[in-house]
């Protein structure tokens, strides 16, 4: 960086590593609207900018991971800089949209909650909401460990309409063809930008180089993906040149089809630096209307995005994607989810949108296409598998209610001791607002969705899910 920078720049990088890195916190709309979080917010919060209302820092010593409101989907812990990528990509509630390297989720999660539209409707909880919902999000990654922690950071925020996969990007690209409005690339870096955060790391410019083959790899599949007209965002928490600006530059050269727009930038929204693309003149000047954020200039720990779109070609004449083939429910199946749900759920989705994989049942998106070889995760909402004689709901389920969609709910409040205890697995004492012997009930934390529980008697019965079950209790 010194041989880079300007010295008076380079002297505010270096210096840079003796602050404290930011906590970001993201407030999830498909849950709660900003104003509502804020007024119920156990953190000091402080808004990060103009180009997304939902983004802060948390200024005191809190710490967000370990609150209930965290495993209810009401907020996203994610690095500052990194909630500038979605909102740059600009999705609408009716795209088809792609994140090609979505694992963990922070951006995945980001483009849901923005193609629910601006303002969302909160009247609604996400499952409603999803029956009428028209656009789809495609949230692949390469890793299998990776994608399945990716699904359950997706149902945990509420993210409902939404293809989880797992494959090569450019298995994904000859699978789909061009049918995205909006792609982004979001792709695994040499992580410079991760330094300050984790102390020691394997760096060396091999590796820079390394990555750097990789990203352009990654790339030149996504811009398979994008329609005539659709968009492309690439981006990476890494500061080398070999990685940012010549990868663009040299995706645009092999890609005439595709050029850089001009974002809108907020504050501390810096160029791309053309002088380090190594490119010609016109690359150059295209090149820099990227966004270099600077942990100097910018409350985070650095990113740098490119938006693109593609050109040629009719504008919005789209490649036609086919239809999925589900497996419908037995007529048994069919029997054991309509009694579970008539009973508890107010909701009756079209029956040609449930699908049967495994036992598990799914309630499919409006639009589903088949994504032929590549791997499903999960598609659409998880709502329950089938036991012998019996329906049992899906933990993916409740995140995606909240309280005024059931029959019987138990509502606990974000200081009821109760809590520590059925996050950690245990049965809890029931009081008297819940009805129904051994029926399922939805437990919420005011009124948010958290899991489930079965009342017997005076106690109700812990069904949080093992993997999710904390260790240790809470601390508000
Ligand atoms: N977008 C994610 C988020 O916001 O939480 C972070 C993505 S991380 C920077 C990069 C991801 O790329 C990793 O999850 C990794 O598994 C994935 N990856 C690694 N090699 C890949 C490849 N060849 N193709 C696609 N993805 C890859």
């Amino acid at each position: 960086m010194k041989s880079l920078l300007p010295l008076e720049e380079y002297e505010l990088f270096r210096a840079g590593f003796d602050q404290p890195s930011h906590v970001g916190l993201r407030v999830n709309t498909l849950k709660i609207s900003v104003s509502d979080f804020i007024s119920i917010a156990p953190f000091s919060l402080a808004p990060i900018g103009d180009w997304e209302p939902a983004a802060f820092t948390v200024t005191d010593d809190s710490r967000p991971g370990r609150h209930p409101y965290h495993d209810a989907g009401l907020y996203y812990l994610q690095e500052p800089s990194a909630m500038v990528a979605s909102p740059l990509l600009e999705p609408r509630p009716a795209d088809l949209t792609v994140d090609l390297a979505a694992a963990p989720g922070g951006k995945s999660t980001h483009l849901a909650s923005l193609m629910a539209g601006w303002p969302p409707d909160l009247s609604m909880s996400p499952l409603r909401r999803m029956l009428d919902q028209d656009g789809l999000l495609i949230a692949n990654d390469v890793s299998s460990s990776r994608s399945r922690h990716l699904a359950e950071n997706l149902a945990r925020m509420g993210a409902t309409g939404v293809l989880v996969t797992q494959s090569e990007p450019e298995r994904v690209a000859a699978e789909l063809g061009a049918v995205a409005d909006a792609v982004l690339v979001d792709a695994p870096c040499s992580g410079e930008g991760m330094f300050r955060r984790r102390g020691e790391v394997e760096w060396s410019e091999a590796m820079v180089a390394a990555c750097s083959r990789r990203q352009q790899h990654i790339l030149s599949a996504a811009a398979e993906l994008v329609s005539p007209g659709g968009r492309l965002v690439y981006s990476t928490c890494t500061f080398s040149p070999e990685e940012n600006e010549q990868v663009i530059a040299e995706f645009l050269s092999a890609h005439a089809d595709f050029g850089m727009k001009e974002p809108r930038r907020g504050y501390g929204f810096d160029k791309g630096r053309a002088e380090w693309s190594d490119a010609t003149d016109d690359i150059a000047e295209q090149v820099s209307r990227a966004v270099r954020l600077w942990p100097y200039r910018f409350p985070g720990e650095g990113h740098f995005l490119a938006l693109m779109n593609r050109q040629n070609g009719p504008i919005g004449d789209k490649v036609e994607w086919r239809p999925f083939g589900r497996r419908m429910p037995s007529a048994e199946e069919n029997r054991l989810w309509r009694t579970f749900a008539n009973g508890l759920i107010d909701l009756h989705p079209p029956e040609e949108r449930l699908h049967v994989h495994r036992g598990r049942l799914y309630l499919l998106p409006k639009t589903a296409p088949d994504p032929g070889r590549v791997r499903i995760v999960r598609y659409g909402v998880w709502l329950g598998e089938f036991r012998p004689a019996r329906f049992h709901p899906a933990h993916d389920l409740a995140l995606a209610l909240n309280a005024a969609d059931v029959r019987r709910v138990v509502t606990l409040s974000s200081d009821d001791p109760r809590l520590a205890g059925y996050l950690a697995g245990s049965d809890i004492p029931a009081d008297g607002s819940s009805s129904g012997h051994d029926s399922w009930t939805l437990l919420t934390i005011d009124g948010y969705g958290l899991g489930w529980a079965k009342r017997v008697g005076s106690t109700l019965k812990n069904h949080y899910p093992h993997t999710w079950r904390r260790r240790g209790g809470h601390a508000p």
